[in-house]
Parts: structure tokens; sequence; C-alpha cells
């Protein structure tokens, strides 16, 4: 009985599986996690003290690639979504012992963007941690933006005292 139930279980999952992939355009690779139906556990990084889940995973050419998925009218990707590719890009690494050459962003089901992890994204990658790590220490913080789109659909916005307010 346990066995027909985890077949079926495991032919769903497949099903699903199939389904995610087609719906957001990756059709190359294996998906070998998901953090989209079921929670999964989130990924580490020592060095940085960070800790993340894309929404999932699929080998590509024995690299695992860290795939987002995103929601907005958007003509090209967005730097904080860039940065949080990034981010995993750097987890995965760390998590796995291999080289992560990019990762892949998509938007509304229908946009993919292949997000290189380049030397240049590291680099800003590591800065920007050491920013954020500045200002939780001291608590003092550099608005870096105008947009007030981008404070609307912040997580951060009922905490944060530089929102800019929308009417
Ligand atoms: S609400 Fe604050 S943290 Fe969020 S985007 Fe606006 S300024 Fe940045």
């Amino acid at each position: 009985m346990a066995s027909i139930v985890f077949f079926v279980f495991s032919k769903n999952i497949k099903k699903n599986v199939e389904k995610i992939k087609i719906k957001n355009l990756i059709q190359e690779g294996r998906i070998t996690y998901s953090d989209l139906s079921i929670p999964a556990n989130p990924f580490y990084s020592k060095k940085y003290k960070i800790s993340g889940k894309p929404d999932y995973i699929v080998e590509q050419n024995k690299c695992f690639i860290p795939v987002e998925l995103k929601t907005g009218n958007h003509s090209e990707p967005q730097k904080n979504h860039i940065f949080q590719i990034a981010a995993y890009c750097h987890l995965l690494e760390q998590h796995y012992g291999g080289f992560v050459p990019y990762g892949i962003l998509v938007y509304n089901n229908t946009d993919q963007y292949k997000i290189p992890f380049d030397p240049m994204i590291r680099f800003e990658l590591e800065s920007t941690i050491k920013k954020m790590r500045y200002s939780l220490k001291t608590g003092r913080s550099i608005m870096n933006h105008s947009d007030f789109k981008r404070c609307k659909a912040c997580s951060m916005r009922t905490y944060c005292d530089k929102k800019i307010p929308y009417f």
C-alpha cells in the first residue's frame, strides 16, 4: 500500500514539475529543488552570513542554476532582482561547492533572462552586503533611489522611516 501511495505521489510531483517547466519556459535540464508548492530548506552562506531560497534549481550542463519567478511588467531585469539572483548563485556555490555561471529570472511566466554571475556582479554583491551590514550595525542608511513603486512593493515599508509615500 505504502509503495502505491509513494508511486502516485511521485507521479504527481513529476507532473507538477513538467507543468512548472513548461509554464516558465525552462525547457532544458532537470529540476532538483523547488520551493513552489512545498516550502523547501533554505541555503546558507557562512562567508556572507546570508540565507535564501530560490523558487527552484535546475541542473544544466552539470551546474546548479537558481531560477526566480517574478510578477510585474518589466521591460528589462531590475537591479534588485539581479542582486537576488546573484545572492542565490553565491548560496548554491557555497552549498554545492561548484561554479554557478548564471541564474534565471522569469517575469510573469513569459519573459526569461539569463543573469550572468560574472566578476562584476560578484564584486557588487559583496560590496552591497558590506554596506547593508554597516547600516544594520550603525543604524544609518543611505537612500539610493526615488522610486515610490519600489517602496510600495517593499516588504520593509512598515518599518522603514525613509519610504517614499504614495498618494
Ligand atoms: S520602503 Fe524603505 S527599504 Fe523599502 S524600498 Fe523604500 S526606502 Fe527602501
